[in-house]
């Protein structure tokens, strides 16, 4: 164009950038079209506009390219970040993942008042099988079991999986332990048809324990741990079972005459049991007699141990009762083993000061022996040792009265606090049972292993037996058999276990130990 003036080639300018400002602007909205005009009277600026123009378009295709990296990135960061926070096996989030969905879930229940349970699982004899038929089968055992469980839980539940074969889920909105109850009792019934897997048929239970909230903690962490404490508890307690979190010595005041209620109301109506635990012989590798241990089958509250309930007992005065069923009981199952002619089996029954200073218990001990006609020599009685040493000449009649008959004596409990042994040559006693905590301790405490030494010579001096109790691992087992005891009990061995369980157990021909 002819130049006529600065200002008309100004305002000639200004008209063209004014045009491209407007092609830019369509563009970079992704407006650009064909229609916007590009000046064609001026060869440079057509030429230029032109060049704009594919350099535009050029650009764009590197936008939607990018556009399309980025959303190919967010799926990708999306599948790691679900990776990160989910088990791969069974695709359930993992214990990140929870944690992070806790919070919030914490959150809500604290801010609407809620009621929320927190269920540990743990699968039962889960290694033995992994062991027995590889980690393949293992591997398929676990899916089918977090299918199964995952479909009978309430929408909107929790369900991770921790790691190996632990698994926990959160109910949130619970109205009550009730509530709770029916949930896991479905979890059970879901797990009692057999999986079949690779044509093996196979069967699965897992024990759990419950925390609630925020009745049993109102942190996590507390919550969990609880849990856990109620999973050991449900363990301990035979397997297959659930467990409230709530040692019934924790309760209120008020709960805890409710308990007593309940548990008056529980030995009347034969919710109690006897649990055997078998105290294994070193020199046979046989059975050396069981222990009776009592057990509650409380109706919401699945099995409670002994130690939850007996120091209640002893309280509310309903030891004696106990202790009278509990002896009634065992001879009771002496006698249906007898009729199904397993091995005789010598019991050892707990002895409470209540019945030990019972002045009626020999003339009843005696009519229970006949009714059941039940020889004296299947019973042994373990008394811990300081109910021994402040009733000293009680001890004396009672025990010489028991030897009598042919029942043993086992001092329980051994070496807690008792300084002065001579009182253990006037007494008739057969056995010494060492006190757990020696053994707990015996790996890693020089002392504790000392007093074992001591208790075994004191027993070889005098006679007696010396059983190792609460025997939990192998080097345990291993280092009472070094350290000369006659024999052991404790959850490495066996774990307490029905009646029935017992005979069963004795009837195996491998080496127990
Ligand atoms: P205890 O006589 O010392 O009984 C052994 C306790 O240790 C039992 O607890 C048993 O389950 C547990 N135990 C056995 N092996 C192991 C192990 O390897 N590790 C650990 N950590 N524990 C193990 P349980 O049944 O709860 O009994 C607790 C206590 O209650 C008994 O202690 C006994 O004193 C008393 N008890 C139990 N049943 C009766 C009974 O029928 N009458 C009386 N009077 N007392 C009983
Ligand atoms: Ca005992
Ligand atoms: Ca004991």
């Amino acid at each position: 164009m002819a130049i006529e003036s600065l200002d008309s080639y100004k305002k000639y300018v200004k008209e063209r950038l004014d045009s491209f400002r407007t092609i830019f602007a369509k563009a970079s909205i992704g407006e650009y079209s064909e229609d916007v005009a590009i000046p064609e009277d001026n060869e440079e600026f057509a030429e230029l506009a032109t060049g704009i123009q594919v350099m535009i378009e050029v650009i764009r295709e590197r936008i939607g390219e990018l556009e399309n990296e980025i959303a190919d990135r967010k799926i990708i960061e999306e599948r790691i970040r679900h990776q990160a926070l989910h088990d791969p096996l069974t695709g359930l989030p993992n214990r990140k993942l929870l944690e992070e969905r806790l919070a919030e879930v914490f959150q809500n229940a604290f801010r609407d008042d809620q009621k929320m349970a927190v269920v540990y699982f743990d699968l039962d004899r889960f290694k033995q099988i992994n062991d027995v038929y590889g980690h393949q089968v293992g591997d398929m055992l676990l899916k089918e079991f977090a299918g199964r469980v995952d479909e009978v839980l309430p929408p909107g539940s929790l369900f991770a999986r921790l790691g190996g074969d632990e698994f926990l889920v959160v109910l949130h909105k619970v109205k009550s332990q009730t509530d709770v109850s029916n949930i896991l009792k479905r979890v059970v019934t879901a797990l009692e048809s057999p999986m079949s897997i690779e044509s093996k048929t196979l069967f699965l239970s897992t024990s759990m324990g419950v925390a609630m909230f925020p009745r049993d903690g109102r942190e996590l962490s507390t919550l969990v741990a609880n849990s856990d404490v109620a999973l050991l508890q449900a363990k301990h307690a035979g397997r297959n079972h659930f467990r409230f979190y709530r040692a019934m010595m924790n309760r209120e005041a008020s709960s805890r005459m409710q308990v007593v209620q309940e548990l008056r109301h529980a030995v009347a109506s034969e919710q109690m049991e006897i649990y055997y635990q078998p105290v294994v012989d070193f020199s046979t590798n046989r059975i050396m007699n069981a222990e009776a241990l009592l057990r509650w089958r409380h109706p919401e509250q699945g099995l409670i141990e002994a130690h939850d309930f007996i120091p209640l007992a002893y309280d509310h005065g309903i030891m004696r009762m106990l202790g009278e069923s509990t002896l009634r009981g065992v001879l009771q199952s002496q006698r249906t083993w007898q009729r199904q002619g397993v091995s005789r089996i010598r019991v050892a029954v707990n002895l409470s000061t209540r019945e030990f200073t019972d002045r009626t218990f020999m003339e009843k001990l005696r009519s229970m022996l006949d009714e059941f006609e039940i020889s004296p020599t299947l019973l042994e009685f373990e008394i811990v040792e300081s109910l021994a040493m402040e009733n000293i000449d009680l001890a004396k009649d009672r025990f010489k009265a028991f030897h009598k008959l042919g029942i043993t004596i086992a001092i329980d409990d051994f070496g807690m606090g008792y300084s002065s042994l001579g009182y253990l040559k006037d007494l008739s006693v057969d056995k010494l049972k060492i006190d757990q905590s020696f053994v707990r301790r015996s790996l890693k405490s020089k002392e504790d292993r000392a007093i074992i030494q001591t208790i075994v010579a004191l027993g070889q001096n005098l006679n007696l037996k010396v059983v190792g109790e609460g025997v939990e691992t192998k080097e345990q087992l291993n280092l009472l058999r070094e350290l000369g005891c006659s024999g052991v009990q404790g959850f490495r061995v066996a774990r307490p276990m029905s009646g029935d369980m017992l005979a069963r157990w004795v009837a195996s021909s491998e080496p127990l130990v």
